[in-house]
């Protein structure tokens, strides 16, 4: 295959036989599962000094088709999945008004997954989640003022059901925020409650006279009651968001009917916002308290009665000890978000030693009773955009994402992630938000329009043409790294153990194993090659796919033998 073919002029089976730099390791074409054949990969070209913006170096790259057949699983649709996840109001706006809608997603879809898995441009994911859709005065939508509809900036029900059927004929499931912790202050029952102590919806919500003395928020000390006429309502994110009051069974009752009615128009499940602070103790304990999890057992019951393949992601920003209760026994959610991971992936990366990763994979093997409960992303809409993160430096960008794609459980990017965006600088959260980037005009394809947020300016390259039309872009890689996750079943829902390995301090290694199906990711944290090192391995491996693999492995009884790894280079093998 010539190097640098276009994906969109072969299927993808035969994409992932194509050499795209550097050259095919020969070994196990086809079935043949002989000696490793290798050769030597190309050196990258000497950089020569440019002006600004520096090209990214171009990765060596080596890629041989996979060899295993899917088999049939009988898993749940969601084990292993990759989700994608979306501002709507960020990702593509239909009608010119400067806000992303439904109607401008669904014109979208055939970029995230086309439906065809053996062709086309798309990114293969398997599911999306939205954040919030519900009508809300705020931009971001996470203080709802009605749980039954659909906000107009972003179409109607009858938009979000062609979603739902367009998406579904792709393929592409599609999960909801939602927002149970607290509603709107706008939201009808508060405008009810706050009228006072009789009013209709008065304790859908929590009242006091006097509120207790040191009850600040768990992460700073910020207030969470809030004062109404003479009495005062507590909500722990600000005035605007009222906690609503799951002491009350009418509220619980209601947020039932709620999750049935989105199930029952065929959304397939829900991210849950803000779990851990749904119950907060009289001594005044406002995150993880006792209470969430009886509650959450019968949330779950309630849905699983008659939506049993719906799905339940819990956002509980914890340590993954307390982040694994969530879990329950396999009764409360069937997915939760990894901080933990997220952050130790990124740590990893940035400092370019392995201690962190290593300690990760350790302690989700002890924490998750379910490996399959983790949910690893790299970062969210509620933080710095990873790129940013890491310093906008592609090698560490490409390590992590080998890194995400080569985890355990139900993996998660943002939208943008995989064309290394940055958002704009400054705190404000919409500066994580920004408009997706779809080409190079000024516009990047976003909108006709004035955008409802000014889109910051970005390193070239930073959209989907043009990284379309790069076999070396990120964008491409993230397409290689999620089809390699279909393809290899182990790298979907395969028993995750850390490989010890020397080679210096920034070497590491993950084996993911399904059946006799083997994965082993190796990576090189460090910006400088690694020693040589083995490799542990029974059977002869193949290298699936690599990046600054400067020379490839020799097996010597047991052991796949590394001359060396390049620097903040990763490599797939499978044996
Ligand atoms: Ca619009």
């Amino acid at each position: 295959m010539a190097t640098g073919t276009r994906r969109g002029m072969m299927g993808r089976g035969e994409l992932a036989l194509a050499l795209v730099a550097g050259l095919v390791l020969g070994a196990g074409l086809l079935g043949c599962r002989g000696e490793v054949e290798t050769k030597p990969v190309q050196p990258t070209a000497p950089t020569v000094a440019t002006p600004e913006p520096e090209p990214e170096p171009e990765p060596d790259v080596t890629e041989v088709e996979p060899d295993v057949e899917e088999p049939a699983e009988e898993t749940a649709w969601w084990r292993g999945a990759v989700f994608y996840e979306i501002f709507v109001r960020s990702f593509h706006d239909s009608d010119g008004d400067g806000v992303g809608d439904l109607e401008g997603l669904i014109a979208k879809l055939d970029y995230l997954n086309d439906g065809d898995p053996d062709g086309g441009d798309d990114l293969g994911v398997d599911a999306l989640w939205l954040m919030p859709i519900n009508p809300s005065p705020s931009y971001h939508g996470y203080d709802v003022t009605d749980y039954r509809d659909v906000n107009p900036d972003y179409g109607d029900l009858e938009t979000l059901d062609r979603l739902l059927a367009e998406a579904k004929s792709r393929g592409i499931r599609v999960i909801k925020d939602l927002v149970i912790n607290h509603s709107s202050n706008q939201h009808p029952w508060f405008l009810s409650a706050k009228q006072g102590p009789d009013a209709d919806k008065r304790d859908w919500y929590t009242f006091v006279d006097t509120p207790p003395e040191g009850w600040t928020q768990p992460w700073g000390p910020g207030p969470v009651w809030h004062q109404a006429g003479d009495a005062w309502y507590y909500g722990i994110f600000w005035s605007g968001m009222p906690d609503l009051n799951y002491r009350n069974p009418a509220v619980e009752a209601e947020m039932h009917d709620i999750a049935r009615f989105w199930l029952a128009r065929d959304v397939a499940g829900f991210r849950v916002d803000a779990v851990k602070h749904l119950f907060e103790t009289e001594d005044g304990k406002l995150a993880d308290a006792d209470e969430n999890h009886p509650f959450l057992k019968r949330f779950r019951a309630a849905i699983d009665k008659d939506f049993p393949n719906a799905v339940l992601v819990a956002e509980a920003w914890s340590d993954a000890d307390s982040q694994a209760r969530y879990y329950g026994d396999g009764d409360q959610f069937h997915l939760g978000f990894s901080f933990d991971t997220s952050a130790k992936i990124r740590t990893a990366v940035k400092d370019g030693v392995r201690s962190d990763l290593n300690q990760m994979l350790d302690k989700a093997a002890r924490v998750f009773p379910d490996p399959g409960y983790e949910a690893p992303f790299l970062t969210n809409h509620d933080m710095p955009r990873v790129f940013r993160d890491l310093g906008e430096d592609p090698a560490r960008m490409r390590l992590a994402a080998a890194l995400l794609f080569a985890w355990q459980g139900t993996p998660f990017l943002y939208y943008g992630e995989e064309l290394g965006m940055v958002g704009g600088e400054g705190g404000a959260d919409e500066n994580k938000r920004t408009p997706m980037r779809w080409n190079s005009e000024p516009d990047v394809g976003f909108t006709t329009g004035t955008p409802w947020f000014a889109v910051p300016d970005e390193a070239p390259g930073t959209d989907v043409a043009s990284q379309l039309a790069d076999p070396q872009s990120l964008l491409r890689l993230y397409q290689r790294l999620i089809a390699l996750r279909r393809t290899h079943p182990a790298l979907r829902t395969g028993e995750q153990a850390r490989v010890d390995v020397s080679g210096g301090p920034g070497v590491a290694a993950l084996s993911r194993a399904l059946g006799d199906q083997r994965v082993v990711l190796v990576v090189n944290l460090a910006a400088e090659p690694s020693e040589p090192f083995d490799l542990p391995l029974t059977g002869e491996p193949r290298v699936l796919y690599a990046e600054g693999l400067t020379a490839p492995p020799t097996v010597v009884d047991g052991f796949a033998s590394f001359t060396a790894l390049g620097p903040r280079a990763f490599a797939f093998l499978a044996y």
